[in-house]
Order: C-alpha cells, then sequence, then structure tokens
C-alpha cells in the first residue's frame, strides 16, 4: 500500500487526536485551519471527561419544559427569532429521535463510545506530555430539591444499566464531598468515571505543538470546499491553493455542514452556543467537576481558576454573542456557592457542533471512501476527540472499525 496522505481539516481537539492517530501509523499529515491556534470549542470548553453522559439531549416529555425554558430570556435554552425557521429541519429530527426505543438505541451508542475513552485519551496524554493535565476525582450532579433526584431517577437508572457507576448522596455526603457548596443543595448523585482536565486550552495547545513537532504541516488557512478525485481528495483554500491528498477529513467542528453539503451529504447540524465565566481568583475551591441539575449549568476546577459555565443558544454560527447569559450562569453560581467572589473572572463563549441526536457524525462521506467525517460530537468533543481520532484511524488505514459505526454515519440525515 503506497503511503497514505492525510489533510485535517480543522485544529480543534477532534482534527488534532485524528491528526495524531494518523501520524502514529506513519501518514503524512496536513492539518489546515483559518485560525489553528485561535479560540474555538475546543479552547473554551468546560473541560469534562464526561464518558457518563449516555443520555441524548431528546428525551420523551422534554417538550413539557421547552416552553418554560425558552419563556426565561436567561435560562437554559434560547432560541433567536430570526434563525428559528432555518433550524426547523434539525428541531424535527430533534423531536422525532425522542421516543423510548431511539433513546435507548442512542444511548447504547454513547455507551459504547464513551467506554472507550480512557483507552484512547490516557495514552495520548501520556505520550504529548499531558499525563498531569487529567483530574480523575469523579464529579457530583447536585439538586436543591428531593423532587429533583426522584425527576431524574429514570435517567440514572438507564445510566446505571449502561454500566456507569452512579452513587447518590445525602447532603452532608454531598457537602462533606464539596464544603464550598451552599445549604440549597438538598441532595447529589456521584459519579466516580468523570474526570476533567486542567485547562482545556492547554490541551489543544500542547496536541498541537506535539503533531507539529512530529511531522504535522499546519497551513493557516480558510478551506472553501473538497473535491473527491479517482484516489483521493483535492482540498480547494479560499485564494484559490489545491492540495491534494489520498485522503481528507473533515473535522472543522461547527463549520462541518457547509463542506459536507458541497460533497452532496445532507447534515443536520447546528451551533449549540454555550457560555461561561472563568475567575481566576473565586475564593472557594472545588476538587471535582459539578453539575447543577435544576438549573443546567456546571462549575469545573481549572489551574486557570473557577469556570462556571452552561446554556444552550441555537441561533447560527454568526449571530453575535449575549454576554448576559454568563452573567445570569454566575447569578446561580452565587446561590450555591456562597462564598464566591468575581475577581479577575473572564467571559467566553463557543459554538457545540450539535447533531439532533446526539451523536457524532463518524465515518466515510456519501459520495467518496477517501472524504472522512469526525465532527458534531456536541457536548461531548473533549471526551470523544481522542476516540474519535482512533475510530478514524481505522478508516485511513484499512482496519476493521473498533466499534459499529452505523449510528454513526451520515446517512442517518438522508
Ligand atoms: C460552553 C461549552 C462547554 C463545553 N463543555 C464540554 C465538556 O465539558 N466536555 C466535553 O467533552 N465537551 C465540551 N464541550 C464541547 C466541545 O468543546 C466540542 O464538542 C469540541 O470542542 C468540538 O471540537 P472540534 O474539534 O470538533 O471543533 P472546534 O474546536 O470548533 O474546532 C473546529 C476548527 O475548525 C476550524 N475551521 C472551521 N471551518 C473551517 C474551514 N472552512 N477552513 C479552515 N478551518 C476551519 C475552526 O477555525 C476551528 O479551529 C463544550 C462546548 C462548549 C461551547
Amino acid at each position: 500500500m503506497s503511503r497514505v496522505t492525510v489533510i485535517v481539516v480543522g485544529a480543534g481537539i477532534v482534527g488534532l487526536s485524528v491528526a495524531y492517530e494518523a501520524l502514529q501509523n506513519g501518514a503524512a499529515v496536513t492539518i489546515i485551519d483559518r485560525d489553528p491556534e485561535g479560540d474555538k470549542a475546543s479552547f473554551g470548553n468546560a473541560g469534562g471527561i464526561a464518558v457518563t453522559e449516555v443520555m441524548p439531549a431528546s428525551i420523551p416529555g422534554l417538550w413539557k419544559k421547552v416552553p418554560f425554558w425558552i419563556l426565561d430570556p436567561l435560562g437554559p435554552l434560547a432560541l433567536r427569532v430570526a434563525y428559528t425557521p432555518r433550524l426547523l429541519p434539525w428541531l424535527w429530527h430533534f423531536a422525532r429521535v425522542g421516543t423510548a426505543s431511539e433513546v435507548s438505541r442512542i444511548s447504547e451508542a454513547l455507551a459504547e463510545i464513551n467506554s472507550r475513552v480512557y483507552d484512547d485519551l490516557v495514552p495520548l496524554f501520556n505520550k504529548v506530555g499531558l499525563a498531569d493535565d487529567l483530574v480523575r476525582k469523579g464529579a457530583l450532579t447536585v439538586y436543591e430539591t428531593e423532587s429533583g433526584l426522584l425527576r431524574d431517577k429514570h435517567k440514572w437508572d438507564a445510566s446505571r444499566a449502561l454500566g456507569i457507576e452512579v452513587q447518590e448522596l445525602s447532603a452532608a455526603q454531598v457537602r462533606h464531598m464539596e464544603p464550598a457548596l451552599g445549604p440549597i443543595v438538598k441532595n447529589g448523585v456521584f459519579m466516580p468515571q468523570w474526570s476533567h482536565v486542567s485547562d482545556p486550552k492547554r490541551i489543544v495547545d500542547v496536541l498541537r505543538n506535539w503533531v507539529a513537532a512530529n511531522g504535522a504541516l499546519i497551513i493557516r488557512g480558510h478551506v472553501d470546499r473538497i473535491n473527491p478525485t479517482t484516489n483521493g481528495a483535492e482540498v480547494v483554500l479560499n485564494g484559490g491553493r489545491r492540495l491534494s491528498a489520498t485522503n481528507a477529513v473533515i473535522a472543522a467542528g461547527a463549520w462541518s455542514a457547509q463542506l459536507a453539503k458541497q460533497l452532496g451529504d445532507r447534515v443536520l447540524l447546528e451551533s449549540e452556543r454555550g457560555y461561561n465565566t472563568t475567575i481566576a481568583s473565586p475564593g472557594v475551591a472545588l476538587e471535582r467537576q459539578l453539575i447543577f441539575a435544576d438549573r443546567k449549568f456546571v462549575a469545573t476546577p481549572l489551574s486557570t481558576g473557577l469556570r462556571i459555565g452552561g446554556a444552550v443558544e441555537f441561533g447560527g454560527l454568526k449571530a453575535a454573542p449575549n454576554y448576559e447569559r454568563s452573567k445570569a450562569l454566575m447569578k446561580l453560581a452565587r446561590m450555591y456557592l456562597p462564598d464566591l467572589k468575581e475577581i479577575g473572572s473572564k467571559e467566553w463563549s463557543g459554538h457545540r457542533p450539535a447533531t439532533p441526536d446526539s451523536l457524532p457524525v463518524i465515518g466515510r462521506s456519501g459520495p467518496s471512501r477517501h472524504i472522512i467525517y469526525a465532527f458534531g460530537h456536541g457536548h461531548l468533543g473533549l471526551t470523544q476527540g481522542p476516540t474519535t481520532g482512533k475510530i478514524v484511524g481505522d478508516l485511513l488505514f484499512e482496519h476493521k472499525p473498533r466499534l459499529n459505526l452505523a449510528p454513526f454515519s451520515v446517512a442517518r440525515f438522508s
């Protein structure tokens, strides 16, 4: 077999993980990104290695809560009105997968991919110099009412059935683990398999430097389109430059749909904008990531400070961010962490690449086996990045894929 040459579009956690895997297997790798070192979802996310998140966003009965969320201008979910017509096909598919049988199918696929995460992530972190950047202390979901835990019982039972460890805790047990939490917390659930990273930006910076030092060529440029060729792919950059390779991988996060559509594949992918604030001197110390189930936000103790984030906003890739959402999350955080200070706080927002069924798109494109998709990881791109790299490696090097790729195929949107 002649040497595999790969062009990876996108230098986020997914593209870099693909590049890492391709290099490990002896391929010649070129990464193209319009801003390789710059801001992206992979850079400012909440840092959770959320392997226990196996339930899709669309679940039976969700529609009853959505109107309340949307009516609250700074609630956990927002739709920008002008954008809503463009969102309809995505919302329709989202509604369609919210049945018991679909939730069961999707959660099995998520559990399958997430079960591989540490086997793929830990060796990658060790190899590139990130061994000390994975904090394996689990995560805590906390509730402010007794009924909250009862409401989510089906979720925890379903997770248990898929092999996820969950331990229900009383208020005293929760506060013993995280003394910074105030009296608002009534109970919680500990998930020991969850972990978090020291700083998501450091993860992508170290990985990008490693792939560059180990032979990857990183080009700053905007990819306009990708054309299939007889034995490979041609990548066309804005300005007309053309590059060819035996394979191209589209790992352009929330911007991937346009490139896939040009190839003729129908893709349902939307930006799900999220917000956070990182506080350099928060005045409180947390041991692990906290998930505030009733208010839908999280807090992560990072090396750069305490990151408070969440929110889901559908408004496309061009709408300006609304940082009132970050401020609203800070207000909620003060309810849970009474001693929280905001010294040196920095707001951020980024685009989660969201599919309506909460599953990423990983697999060959419809028109060409030489063009491979690796995008749409939604809330779990940091978690699933290294495993996606491994799976794409299977396709690039013609190995049997390590898991059934049917649930991740782009064909599901046709
Ligand atoms: C607020 C928030 C919190 C999150 N928390 C978590 C978490 O705790 N755990 C977790 O696992 N995940 C989390 N996520 C999700 C995670 O960050 C994303 O799923 C992941 O970063 C997506 O990575 P990516 O490489 O696909 O895309 P990105 O990081 O967006 O990278 C895509 C890259 O492609 C480049 N690009 C796009 N189009 C082109 C083009 N045409 N030409 C050239 N370059 C192009 C962009 O410049 C960008 O650098 C969170 C996301 C947000 C927003």
